[in-house]
């Protein structure tokens, strides 16, 4: 993992540094452009509003509805209020990745994006989300190298142990050894 990697997206190849975090994935240290660190980690925010969901913790099972076909949540408040709220009723909900045809998230090419703003709002809030889930994961990983770090100091503490008993015991031996030659020594 050396910092002088290139700078782009390992799943997609994006090379836009703008777009790209350092997140844990799989893992290992990885970079993932916006639109990448969103598809996979559907289940982290909601794909309306774009809320990160803190420390993943989902919303209440009275607040959240899942997609039908992935592991994606959304807010039952932001899916209600979907112009489109009578074909993606609450009960039957699919997310955008699963019900818009070649649907990309953090899409620079949507039409309101090329129609003026280069940021629009929802790309904003698509950032965020991804920069939190990257951030999430990143705390997730420094835990887990503390607990690494941790085992490893205990492994070498015991280890440590294990080898001055060896060391001990090849003394004590060796000793007796010498004890036992000089009386057989003496005695002869
Ligand atoms: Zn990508
Ligand atoms: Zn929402
Ligand atoms: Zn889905």
């Amino acid at each position: 993992m050396g910092i002088t990697k290139q700078m782009e997206c390992g799943e997609c190849g994006s090379k836009d540094p703008i777009t790209l975090h350092n997140l844990w994935y799989r893992g290992i240290y990885s970079q993932l452009c916006t639109a990448c660190v969103l598809a996979h980690h559907a289940a982290s925010f909601c794909p309306i509003c774009f809320d990160a969901y803190e420390d993943t913790k989902l919303p209440p099972p009275h607040l959240r509805v899942m997609c039908l076909r992935c592991p994606a949540v959304a807010h039952i408040s932001c899916v209600y209020s979907l112009p489109t709220s009578s074909s993606s009723s609450a009960t039957r909900y699919h997310c955008p990745q699963c019900s818009i045809p070649n649907f990309t998230f953090f899409d620079l090419n949507a039409s309101d994006v090329q129609n003026g703003n280069l940021i629009t709002k929802d790309l904003a809030k698509q950032f965020v989300a991804a920069a939190k889930i990257a951030l999430i994961s990143m705390n997730k990983a420094a835990v887990i190298a503390r607990e690494n770090a941790e085992k490893r100091a205990s492994e070498a503490v015991m280890a440590r142990k294990r080898a001055k008993e060896a060391l001990d015991r090849v003394a004590f031996l060796m000793l007796k050894e010498a004890e036992e030659d000089s009386r057989s020594s003496s005695n002869s």
